[in-house]
């Protein structure tokens, strides 16, 4: 039996993967969405989750919205009793998380805190690899230029949105998967003068054991993009390219599977329902919290997007 899903907030991320991935997919079919502006082919749309809700019988939704609204559309649908897909990050604040996270056991209800980059065709080879082996350091570097890749959206420069940390924190999904524990020892914000947000964010952590890991996150970089984490071992040097799609040791690539993140995703939603199950990993997130307790704050010329 397919399982019905809809999905609320049909914006980038909805038009350019929920919606084709799920057409695609032998597990789900897309009955409706709840969308203000956007709508969907081939079903309904309605104004809010709650009329969507009370119109369709869904089995499931996926909220593809700006995590500083996910909160209520996810209270909303555990407590219709539906299975409930976060869009990464799963929410704006750690505490709301493990509420849904405890209103989803008590409902009995599956909830998944996904995070797309932990499905890039690199990612469990690097894990495999690096399992075992002793890290002398870890380097990230995730820049990227925002106003290519997120023009207009207000939300990600506001409180909540995250700033550099909305790319940023795909970075540390992929590090939460692949390394050791981890912890911030300093760091650097840098917000300008006219956001809440940081453009960028330099962050030193270190292992338990002490090995040293560096992030950098910029959002004004212009030109080639880099979203890069490269790992020195005893045993040699990892490079995981372009945000985890690419892997290679010592310089010799790896073949790998090709782009399939969202399918992941979707295919591990519907194994987490089958099986009466839920997956919500908040340790990217807490990564993020724990940038705002731990590092400087520095105000930086105003940005115009
Ligand atoms: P977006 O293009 O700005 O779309 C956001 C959607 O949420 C829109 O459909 C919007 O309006 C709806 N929405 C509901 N309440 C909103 C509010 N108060 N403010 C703004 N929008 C509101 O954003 P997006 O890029 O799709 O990102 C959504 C989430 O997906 C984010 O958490 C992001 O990190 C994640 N994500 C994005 C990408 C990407 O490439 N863009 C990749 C992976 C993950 P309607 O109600 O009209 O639908």
């Amino acid at each position: 039996m397919t399982i019905r899903i809809g999905i609320a907030g049909v914006g980038k991320i909805a038009q350019d993967q929920h919606i084709p991935v799920i057409a695609a997919s032998p597990d789900f079919d897309l009955i409706a969405a709840a969308s203000r502006h956007g709508r969907i082919e081939g079903g309904e749309t309605y104004p809010t989750i709650e009329a969507m809700l009370g119109a369709e019988q869904l089995d499931a939704v996926a909220l593809c919205q700006p995590p500083q609204v996910r909160f209520d559309a996810a209270r909303v649908a555990i407590e219709a009793g539906k299975h409930v897909f976060l869009e990464k990050p799963p929410g704006a604040t750690l505490s709301e998380v493990e509420i849904l996270r405890e209103l989803a056991q008590a409902k009995g209800v599956t909830l998944f805190a996904s995070w797309h980059s932990r499905y890039a065709s690199g990612v469990g080879a690097a894990r495999t690899w690096l399992a075992g082996k002793t890290l002398h350091s870890v380097e990230i570097e995730w820049k990227e230029d925002v106003r290519h890749w997120h023009p207009g959206q207000a939300w990600i420069w506001e409180a909540g949105g995250m700033g550099v940390f909305d790319p940023g924190i795909n970075a540390l999904s992929i590090a939460t998967a692949i390394l050791p524990p981890f912890y911030l020892t300093e760091g650097l914000l840098e917000v300008p003068a006219n956001k809440a947000s940081p453009i960028a964010a330099d962050l030193r952590f270190v292992t338990a054991s002490g090995t040293p890991v560096h992030a950098a996150f910029d959002w004004r970089q212009t030109g080639p993009q880099t979203w890069d984490i490269r790992v020195t071992t005893d045993a040699g040097k990892l490079v995981l390219a372009k945000g985890g799609s690419e892997l290679s040791i010592d310089g010799e690539p790896r073949s790998l599977p090709p782009e399939a993140e969202y399918r992941g995703l979707y295919d591990r939603f519907a194994a987490l329902i089958q099986a009466g199950e839920s997956d919500v990993d908040v340790s990217p997130l807490r990564h993020v919290a724990d940038a705002q307790l731990r590092a400087e704050r520095r105000a930086v010329e105003a940005f115009e997007d």
